[in-house]
């Protein structure tokens, strides 16, 4: 049985040694953390992240832990609506809503169905291997795995994207995100902008409201408690995100938002990379974990004991996860708009955008219900 060493214990890592297992390969997962659990608020699960997961298993499971979104859209701070997505329509079209879940239960799911979690081994460098050898993975406690697949789905900062790819380095937004739970049930969620921040927000199971907010990070004192700050700057915003902010339990995440500038190809001898690792993207379209469950499927779907079979997963998914990331930068940036006369013109051109128009632009990111996730899937095809 071919051997495959996974490193990195988040969504993307989980998602990737479940695809591979079930496709006959002999996984190993290494975490460098002492506990693998995932701290977070809310995660969006769009229909295409659902699919992927229809593919891997928990699809259903994550159906029902997770709330469907009750519609939303793109509101001014004083709540008027730009733009309105209506959860029929998108379920019409995609066959599915968006679910959105408590991240640690999200990746509780995918833990379950995964091979056991070896944590606390953090790796320290990789040999890549090449058609008549394996890869070495050397971990920090003077370990050695051998394997003939390699997973980097060590996330934003990786150590074995940075050996191999040093010039796909990490850009900063200079965009800060605060999230956080709050026991409210909303009756909309969606995204709110106004003068260069941001605030969105998710309806979560049991009565509660996932809100994220998104703000210049020059304008965040060092120090500052994130709560009553969170409060005050938004303390003008409509209903109800005062009300949510008022009802926050658990504490406030803080995080600065950054991308990847694109590495120049997803493989090199036996390594591949995957999740964040290879394409971290500003969360602007809520696609960073749903990009990564299609390179899990697609992944599994090419990989074999031959290195030379890594290029088919490259082919299947770096331009594709590239033009999501290019495309939720540029989401970034013009929802941060500060200038008042290029905000009015923003808010006129996207409420004069017609619901026909956006809905083909989200049915393009999220490709189509009968299509296999990743794009395509060659039949049968497993590891050596
Ligand atoms: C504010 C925000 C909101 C978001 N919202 C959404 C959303 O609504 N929907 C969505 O689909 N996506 C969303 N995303 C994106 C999503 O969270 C990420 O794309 C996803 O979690 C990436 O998973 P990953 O496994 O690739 O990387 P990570 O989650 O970063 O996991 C990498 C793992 O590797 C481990 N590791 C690192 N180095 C080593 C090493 N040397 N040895 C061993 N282990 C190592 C780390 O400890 C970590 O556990 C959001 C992101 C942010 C920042």
């Amino acid at each position: 049985m071919a051997r495959a060493v996974v490193v990195g214990a988040g969504l993307g890592g989980l998602a990737s040694a479940i695809a591979l297992r079930r496709r006959g390969w002999e996984v190993a997962v290494l975490e460098r953390r002492a506990h693998a659990d995932e701290v977070g608020a809310g995660i969006a699960v769009w229909p295409n992240a659902l699919r992927a997961l229809d593919a891997l298993g928990p699809g259903a499971r994550a159906r029902e832990l997770g709330t469907v979104e009750i519609g939303g859209g793109i509101r001014t701070r004083s709540g008027r609506w730009l733009a309105r997505v209506d959860a029929s329509d998108l379920r019409r079209r995609q066959h599915d809503e968006v679910v959105v879940l408590a991240r640690p239960d999200l990746h509780a799911l995918l833990r379950a169905a995964a091979p056991a979690v070896r944590e606390g081994v953090a790796v320290a460098r990789v040999d890549p291997g090449d058609t008549g050898r394996p890869a070495v993975v050397h971990d920090d406690a003077g370990g050695r795995h051998e394997a003939e697949l390699v997973v980097a789905a060590d996330g934003l900062h990786s150590t074995v994207r940075a050996a191999f790819w040093p010039a796909a380095t990490v850009r900063d937004t200079g965009r800060t995100a605060f999230r956080l739970v709050a026991i409210h049930r909303l009756d909309a969620g969606g995204e709110s902008w106004g003068g260069g921040d941001l605030v969105g927000l998710g309806p979560l199971p049991g009565g509660r409201t996932y809100l994220y907010a998104v703000v210049p990070t020059a304008d965040v004192p060092a120090g500052a408690d994130p709560l009553p700050w969170l409060r005050a700057r938004l303390a003008g915003w409509h209903t109800p995100i005062p009300a949510v902010l008022d009802a926050a339990e658990g504490p406030v995440l803080a995080h600065t938002l950054a991308d990847l500038r694109p590495p120049s190809s997803w493989h090199h001898g036996r390594v591949a990379l995957l999740g964040d690792a290879a394409h971290a993207m500003t969360p602007n379209l809520g696609q960073g974990a749903a990009q990564a469950f299609l390179d899990a499927v697609a992944l599994a779907e090419e990989a074999t004991a031959d290195p030379a079979s890594l290029a088919g997963y490259d082919r299947r998914r770096r331009r594709a996860a590239e033009a999501v990331a290019q495309r939720s930068r540029r989401a970034g940036e013009v929802a941060s708009w500060r200038a008042p006369l290029a905000v009015a013109v923003r808010d006129a051109l996207v409420a004069a955008l017609p619901a026909r128009a956006s809905a083909a632009a989200l049915d393009r990111l999220l490709g189509t219900p009968g299509d296999a996730p990743g794009d395509r899937a060659p039949a049968g095809r497993t590891a050596e």
